[in-house]
C-alpha cells in the first residue's frame, strides 16, 4: 500500500468483475475506501470479504432507473462522503448489423449510455456541494475509432466520449474533474462473446491486455495535481492494429 489515496472514497460500477474489480483493487492498495457497485450480489459479497474492510459492497441493478437515481444516499450511508465516481459498467455486442438483435442492443445501450449518464447525475449534487470530485468513465478505443465489427458498441462509446467532454467543461468551474479511460481489448468476461478463433488469435499475438494495465492508468489519472485533468487516456496493447 502506498497511501496516495488515504482518506479518499471511491465508488465504482461494474466492480464485481474485470476492469472495475481491478480498479477497486488498485485504489484499495493506494489506501482508499471503495464502494463496489454491481448487480452480482454473491460475487460482490465474496470479493469484498476477500478485499477487506475498506471494500464495501453495494448491490444496484444499473438498468433500474430508480435504483440508480437513489444510489447516492446509500453510498453516503456506507462512507460519509464520496471523492471519486467511476462509471465503469458496460456490456459488449459485436457482429454484422443485419444479424443483430435490436432488443439486445437496447439493453447494451441502456447500460453503456443511459446508466452511465444517470449514475453520474445521481452523485453530482454531493460533488457540487463539496466543490470537489473526480468522475472517471470507462470508455473504449471504440469511442474514438469506428471499429467495423462492432457498430452498436462503437456508437455507445462515442456517446460516452461526447458526454465526458461536454460535462467536463460544465463541471470544471465546480472543482470537479472528468476524464475517460479508453482501453483496447482487455481479457475480461466482456469478451466471452468473441468468436473462439478471434480470441485464440488475439491471445497468440499478444493483442489483449490484462485489467491491471487499465487500473494503473486510472490511478495515474486520479493522482494528477489538482487543477490538471487527464481528459482521455487511450491505452492499447502495442500490437493492436487500430
Ligand atoms: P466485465 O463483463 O468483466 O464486467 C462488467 C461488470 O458489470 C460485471 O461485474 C457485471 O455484473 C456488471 N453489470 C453488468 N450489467 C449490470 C447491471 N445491469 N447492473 C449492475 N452491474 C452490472 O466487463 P469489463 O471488460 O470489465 O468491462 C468494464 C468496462 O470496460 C465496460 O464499460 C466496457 O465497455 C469497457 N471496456 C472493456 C474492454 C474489454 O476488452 N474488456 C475494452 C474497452 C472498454
Amino acid at each position: 500500500m502506498t497511501g496516495r489515496m488515504t482518506g479518499k472514497v471511491a465508488a465504482i460500477t461494474g466492480a464485481a468483475s474485470g476492469i472495475g474489480l481491478e480498479c477497486a483493487r488498485a485504489l484499495l492498495a493506494e489506501g482508499a475506501r471503495v464502494v463496489l457497485i454491481d448487480r452480482a450480489e454473491d460475487r460482490l459479497q465474496t470479493l469484498c470479504a476477500e478485499l477487506g474492510p475498506s471494500a464495501l459492497p453495494l448491490v444496484v441493478d444499473l438498468l433500474d432507473g430508480a435504483q440508480v437515481s437513489g444510489m447516492l444516499p446509500r453510498i453516503l450511508a456506507l462512507t460519509g462522503h464520496l471523492d471519486i465516481f467511476h462509471a465503469n459498467a458496460g456490456a459488449y455486442i459485436g457482429g454484422p448489423v443485419q444479424e443483430g438483435d435490436p432488443d439486445s442492443w437496447d439493453r447494451m445501450l441502456n447500460l453503456n449510455i443511459n446508466a452511465a449518464f444517470r449514475s453520474i447525475h445521481a452523485v453530482l449534487p454531493h460533488m457540487i456541494e463539496r466543490q470537489t470530485g473526480d468522475i472517471v468513465l470507462t470508455s473504449s478505443i471504440a469511442g474514438v475509432v469506428p471499429v467495423v465489427w462492432e457498430p452498436i458498441y462503437t456508437a455507445s462509446k462515442f456517446a460516452v466520449q461526447a458526454f465526458a467532454h461536454t460535462i467536463r467543461r460544465q463541471l470544471a468551474p465546480h472543482g470537479i474533474r472528468v476524464g475517460a479511460v479508453l482501453p483496447g481489448p482487455v481479457v475480461t468476461a466482456l469478451l466471452d462473446d468473441w468468436p473462439k478463433a478471434k480470441m485464440e488469435e488475439a491471445l497468440a499475438n499478444g493483442s489483449l491486455m490484462q485489467p491491471v494495465e487499465v487500473a494503473e492508468a486510472v490511478v495515474f489519472m486520479l493522482t494528477r495535481r489538482k487543477g490538471v485533468v487527464v481528459r482521455d487516456l487511450v491505452i492499447l496493447p502495442n500490437t493492436v492494429d487500430l
